[in-house]
């Protein structure tokens, strides 16, 4: 597993929901901005239908006012045309009637009107955005108004003329009623564009926002999904990294000094990790060194006394359970003082580890030997006898007794005596342990060189030839 770093996993993952969240509120924005864009369009679309019905109201009441005029003479009529003839050439104020065809004009302030007879409202309708085929008809519009408008004109010219009838037939003609008709279907057609327009941009727009929406929604339920999977998920994993420290280290502090830890854990806690390696191997190294110094004799290297009791009670133990066998052999060089005295003590010293070697080497693996102190040794070989472990202390007595030790200028031989005895299923270890110093003792009396053999509440002689005393 790769080391991860929990700092950059959790900023990772807050990453990821800062960059989902500022989508969702770009996507807000976005539909907030549709939504404007909509109002706007309506308000436009409304401004243009009033305009357009405003152009409808004008050309009618021009066309009444000089139908009026024609048929009954009155002069007031043959005013209000003039008067809307000068409102179109912005010769004289607009009226409220036609409030709406002046103000959009007039209330756009990029739009500058010409003060001419010609209307350019084509510029305002592109700013409330209008479309190309809207425009077009605009320009339909204004050309067949321009028609009729110079025919009217025509029209009132005859009647002036007091040519009534001309007028009269012009005013019924076929060119004027189609145009007059035309032109009406025209600003028809411009409304209802201009409605199914706004049909289609706010279908469009509603579509779109319900994308919008669908995809906010997803990206909460995303968001939301992912902050209780993945935080659970570190949660879980960051108690999974202190679970396995917490236990690894328990481990430790119960002495598996060399225990691994499971787990790859997060970067910041591999500090923690190596001081307790350090420490772990470092108490290893304290348990180790006072071990030795607790259980090692410091001449010989051989176990000390301490250990060899240990060793003894658990021996006591497996022989009480399982009825095995186990035997003790305490060995003391004879007159070692007399060496020392006669030699010197560092030659004693050299001829104590000698001996240990020997001791050493001439028995099992199994075997355990110690020095117990001073020159005594003891040899515990388990799964041995009482007459098995007298056959070891003689070949011990015979190796040690053939060794000459170089301890130049000197070749000398020393011997030793030993007392034998076997731990046994009701006994203790301070029982055999007597029993063996017993017969030790026993050996030293007869004259040294010898191994003697605790047997029942009396220590007999097994070996030396010479001796015959028995206890
Ligand atoms: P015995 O045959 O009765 O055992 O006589 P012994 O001289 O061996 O026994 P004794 O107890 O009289 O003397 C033991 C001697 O062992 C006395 C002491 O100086 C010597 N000794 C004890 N420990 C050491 C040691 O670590 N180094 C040396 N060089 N001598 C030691
Ligand atoms: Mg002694
Ligand atoms: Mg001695």
């Amino acid at each position: 597993m790769p080391k991860r770093n929990f700092a950059h996993t959790i900023s990772t993952g807050n990453w990821l929901v800062i960059i989902t969240l500022s989508l969702v509120f770009a996507i807000q924005h976005i539909n907030y901005y549709l939504e404007g864009r909509d109002v706007n369009s309506r308000v436009e679309a409304k401004e243009l239908t009033r305009v357009t019905l405003s152009m409808q109201k004008m050309i009618d009441d021009s066309t009444t006012a000089i139908r009026l005029y024609i048929y009954t003479g009155d002069k007031k009529y043959k005013k209000i045309f003039h008067k809307i003839a000068d409102m179109r050439m912005h010769k004289r104020s607009w009226t409220e009637e036609y409030h709406y065809y002046f103000s959009a004009l007039d209330s756009n302030i990029n739009y500058e009107p010409k003060r001419s007879n010609v209307y350019q409202p084509i510029d305002y309708y592109k700013s409330l955005n209008a479309d190309d085929y809207e425009i077009a008809l605009l320009f339909d519009i204004k050309d067949i108004y321009d028609l009729l408008f110079a025919y009217e004109n025509n029209i009132l010219k005859r009647y002036d003329a007091n040519d009534v009838l001309a007028a009269k037939s012009m005013l019924n003609g076929k060119y004027y009623l189609d145009k007059r008709l035309e032109l009406s279907e025209k600003i028809l057609t411009l409304d209802s564009n201009i409605k199914n327009r706004l049909t289609l941009q706010t279908d469009s727009k509603i579509y779109i926002q319900r994308i919008l929406n669908i995809t906010i929604c997803f990206l909460i339920i995303s968001v939301a999904l992912f902050i209780i999977i993945f935080y659970k998920r570190v949660l879980k994993l960051v108690l999974s990294n202190i679970v396995a420290i917490s236990d690894w280290s328990e481990k430790i502090a119960h002495g598996e000094y060399h225990a691994e830890l499971e787990n790859e854990v997060f970067e910041e806690l591999l500090p923690v990790k190596n001081s307790i390696c350090y420490l772990a191997n470092k108490t290893d190294d304290l348990v180790h060194q006072l071990k030795e110094i607790a259980e090692q004799d410091e001449l010989t290297k051989l176990p000390n006394r301490r250990a060899a009791i240990q060793f003894l009670v658990q021996k006591q133990k497996e022989v009480s359970r399982y009825y095995s066998l186990c035997s003790v052999i305490l060995i003391d060089i004879d007159f070692f003082k007399k060496i020392n005295d006669t030699y010197g003590h560092p030659i004693g010293d050299q001829i104590l580890i000698n001996v240990g070697k020997l001791l050493s080497k001439h028995t099992r693996d199994s075997d355990f030997t110690a020095r117990l102190g001073g020159e005594e040794f003891i040899v515990i070989a388990p799964q041995t006898d009482l007459s098995a472990a007298y056959m070891l202390a003689s070949k011990l007595k015979a190796k040690i007794e053939g060794y000459i030790h170089q301890c130049s200028p000197y070749e000398i031989q020393v011997t030793i005596s030993s007392g034998v005895s076997s731990l046994v299923a009701d006994g203790c270890v301070e029982e055999t342990y007597k029993e063996a110093d017993d017969a030790l003792y026993l050996a030293k009396s007869l004259g040294r060189n010898n191994v003697q053999v605790y047997s029942g509440s009396s220590t007999k002689s097994l070996y030396n030839d010479n001796i015959n005393a028995s206890c």
